[in-house]
């Protein structure tokens, strides 16, 4: 099997660092013109569209929050008006506020919501008009377009602390497989991503030291995730090597979702 995204235009939002970083590289070496957008941290965003640049590839780094309606108009205006059209975007964007729900804020629930849910919404939105302007682009992808969402293991499990972010994610696989109902018809494909714990900076309390140890028990393999590992089935899922996945959400977790503690009867 042999996947070539060339002459296809991709925009990973979230994309200057982690997941969202490994992916835009990843899409860049399999042929795809990438839009990396950041929102607070241009310098991390533009040496990585630069070093696609240096590879031979094409890249550009735009700011957006993908919070905010005309933020995200503009950055698919951007996107179009740069590389011509738009082909897979990946919807990576998210943050926490923890806090056990006693403590939690409206504010920093709104964030959440407002960052992983409602910015997914709005970036989803963009990209099926723009799907459905531009039409079937036949030569480069047998879909008329492809979203990821980034979704979380914590779409499934409960996350006690952490209810502004498990709620937004378990609403973004119904966003997901609503829209994916809606537009299967017009070769459009939908899925998700739901990784487990992968080491990115989102994380990084909870992967290392003792912690570290302890999240281990949770992941039958035994290691956490690498952002390789991600960005291997997002070039996959972009690619019609998938072609006939649709409204599906691929569980990258070394297992985390089969509930390691009811190996031993529970
Ligand atoms: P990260 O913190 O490195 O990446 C999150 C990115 O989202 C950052 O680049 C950040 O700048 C961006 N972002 C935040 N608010 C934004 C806004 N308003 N507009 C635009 N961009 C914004 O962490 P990550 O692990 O790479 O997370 C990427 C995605 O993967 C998130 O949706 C996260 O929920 C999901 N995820 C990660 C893990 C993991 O273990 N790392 C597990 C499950 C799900």
């Amino acid at each position: 099997m042999q996947i070539s995204l060339q002459h296809q235009v991709a925009l990973v939002t979230g994309a200057s660092s982690g997941l969202g970083a490994g992916a835009a590289e990843a899409l860049a070496e399999a042929g795809a013109a990438v839009v990396v957008n950041y929102n607070r941290h241009a310098e991390p965003a533009e040496a990585l569209a630069e070093r696609i640049r240096e590879n031979g590839g094409k890249a550009l780094a735009l700011q957006a929050d993908v919070s905010q309606e005309d933020q995200v108009e503009a950055l698919f205006a951007r996107t179009v008006e740069t590389f011509g059209a738009l082909d897979i975007l990946l919807a990576n964007s998210g943050l926490q506020k923890d806090a056990a729900t006693v403590d939690m804020t409206l504010a920093d629930w709104n964030q959440v919501l407002q960052v992983n849910l409602t910015g997914q919404f709005l970036c989803a939105r963009a990209a099926l008009r723009q799907f459905i302007k531009q039409g079937p682009r036949p030569w480069v992808s047998r879909a008329q377009g492809k979203i990821i969402h980034m979704s979380s293991v914590h779409q499934l499990i409960p996350w006690a602390g952490h209810a502004n972010y498990a709620a937004s994610k378990g609403a973004i696989d119904l966003l997901m497989r609503s829209i994916a109902q809606e537009v299967g018809g017009q070769g459009i494909r939908v899925n998700a991503i739901a990784p487990g714990a992968i080491k990115t900076a989102i994380n990084q309390d909870t992967t290392q030291g003792e912690k570290g140890q302890r999240l281990l028990e949770l992941i039958p393999q035994g290691r956490l995730g690498e952002v390789q590992d991600i960005a291997n089935a997002v070039v996959w899922l972009a690619s019609d090597a998938s072609d006939y996945i649709h409204g599906t959400t691929l569980f990258i977790d070394g297992g985390m979702s089969l509930y390691p503690g009811f190996k031993d009867n529970g």
